[in-house]
């Protein structure tokens, strides 16, 4: 068993409580890292670390030098990656294959902020009264706190360091208790990068503990959270009252929307890219497949047939492709759902169980399912799952197809597959959703922006917006003019 510590202020501590927890591996069911139980004073101890540090070294440094740090953290990842790979997917379940691309990657979103980092400029504002210059600053707004959850832990903790970083902020990072374990290692390459002590803290622990200390902070500016949308909504209500700035990355029901004009090999591809990789446990998973009519029965043979091929088993075997749930509750949740769809009449053409496949062992499966039948009412239909579940709605035309897809409290993306463009620049317009893929699913990059609609969040991950939402704008004012004007009428 791996024993950690935080990391608080350049320096790797004992929690003050000196209590800690199991991190258990999804395949074998078992305890393999004792993961620190963090509390309030430890979040008060990080958090001034990040404060001292946002006031001292960080700013000190030039943009360019900042955006230097994070270019050389994204080098140490890369040099890193299937390490970083193989320990997130024993923590987490997610396949070592996925894992490995996703380390590959999460090193660009440094280079591509850290490359921002000197690019971030006020503006001069031609302003309407003689001899006044005015001119903007864009400054940081101190310490971010950054909160994270299971399912891709490195890549989400990305998506809010790198921006959070390249605009000066310093932060503290606490990562689920699920799934803290790659943490620690990335911790250790924000030391040998060179950032600053207290630049980066890392603080581990229970959300209702250790998440919301960390939030009802005072000097905390700042929280970007990632997670379930019932517990945005509640961090969002303990921000709001410290009137603090929030970026909320929640939950979704996407839908997938395939049409009777498109290449069907490929759109059966998508539905099962959309539900199955990542086992469902993705915020993108395409959960709703809305399929029209005139196609239905002979593209769900289709998507039958290449569903019953996925392979289950060790998720840090090359060859396997839907792994474990990650944590039990959630897979009792999985579970619970299922029972809950066939109560409401929905049919299950495919899986409806636990998995207990030979290769399968003592982890965490669910068999891939699916659902026909299912009607938008139904609670398999509004509700997020998160596994390897899909609710197959059929639908006659583009109205309905609309009218369907935007029926939940959810919008963070959509899938269209189609060959008239025509109909895919109206259905990218009439979606509801963040982010809209036409003849693709689960694209992901760090130039473009992320984020949901309605309930889905609020704010925008990755690309040239993302950085606004870490920066707040100054209006610096001087007049000129030798004499001061009338000091009774407004200037
Ligand atoms: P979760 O909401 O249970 O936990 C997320 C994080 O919040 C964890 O670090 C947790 O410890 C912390 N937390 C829990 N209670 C807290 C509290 N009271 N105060 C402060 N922090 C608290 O979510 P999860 O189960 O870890 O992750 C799954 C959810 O995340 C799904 O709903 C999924 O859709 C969503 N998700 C969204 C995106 C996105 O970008 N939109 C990406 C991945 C996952």
């Amino acid at each position: 068993m791996q024993k950690h510590q935080m990391l608080i202020g350049g320096q790797w501590r004992d929690p003050a409580g000196g209590q800690w927890f199991a991190s258990e591996n999804p395949f074998t069911g078992q305890a393999w890292a004792e993961v620190p139980r963090g509390g309030a004073e430890d979040v008060d101890r990080a958090v001034k670390a990040a404060w001292d540090a946002f006031r001292g070294p960080w700013r000190a440094l030039s943009a360019s030098a900042r955006g230097a740090v994070l270019r050389r953290f994204g080098d140490l990842v890369a040099e890193n990656a299937d390490r970083l790979a193989e320990l997130e997917s024993r923590d987490n379940g997610k396949l070592i294959t996925e894992m490995r691309g996703q380390l590959r990657y999460i090193p660009q979103w440094f280079y591509y902020f850290g490359g921002l980092a000197d690019k971030i400029e006020g503006r001069v504002i031609p302003i309407d009264k003689p001899g006044v210059f005015n001119f903007t600053r864009e400054e940081p707004l101190g310490v971010v706190a950054a909160i994270t959850p299971w399912n891709s832990p490195l890549m989400l903790a990305t998506w809010k360091l790198a921006p959070a970083l390249a605009a000066g902020n310093t932060v503290v990072w606490k990562p689920s208790e699920f799934s803290s374990v790659s943490a620690f290692a990335f911790g250790e390459l924000f030391e040998q990068a060179g950032f600053p002590p207290g630049v980066v803290n890392i603080v581990t622990g229970f959300g209702s503990e250790i998440g919301e200390a960390l939030v009802t902070h005072p000097k905390v500016a700042k929280v970007a959270f990632t997670g379930g949308d019932a517990t945005g909504q509640h961090v969002y209500e303990l921000a709001a009252r410290g009137i603090k700035k929030v970026t909320l990355e929640l939950g979704g029901k996407s839908a997938n929307v395939v049409f009777d004009d498109a290449d069907i090999d490929n759109a059966v591809k998508g539905a099962v890219s959309g539900i199955f990789a990542a086992t469902g446990q993705t915020c993108i998973a395409g959960s709703r497949l809305l399929v029209q009519r005139t196609i239905h029965d002979r593209f769900m043979d289709k998507l039958l047939t290449l569903a019953r091929t996925a392979r289950m088993g060790d998720p840090l075997d090359d060859a396997t492709q839907v792994g474990p749930i990650t944590t039990r509750p959630q897979y009792d949740k999985v579970l619970g759902y299922i029972e809950i769809a066939k109560g409401e009449g929905a049919q299950c053409v495919l899986g409806g169980a636990a998995a207990t496949r030979r290769e399968c062992g003592e982890g965490w499966f669910v068999e891939p399912t699916i659902f026909t039948g299912v009607t938008p009412a139904m609670r398999i239909a509004q509700e997020e799952v998160f596994g390897p579940v899909l609710s197959v709605i059929a639908f006659d035309t583009d109205d309905e197809a609309v009218e369907i897809a935007n029926d939940t409290l959810f919008g963070l993306a959509a899938g269209v597959w189609t060959t008239s463009i025509k109909r895919a620049l109206r259905m990218s317009e009439r979606l509801e959703a963040g982010t809209v893929w036409i003849n693709t699913y689960r694209a992901v990059s760090y130039m473009s922006p992320f984020g949901g609609y309605k309930r889905s969040g609020l704010g925008r991950e990755s690309g040239l917006t993302a950085i606004r939402d870490y920066l707040q704008e100054k209006s610096v004012w001087i007049d000129t003019n030798d004499d001061v004007p009338n000091p009774f009428v407004m200037r």
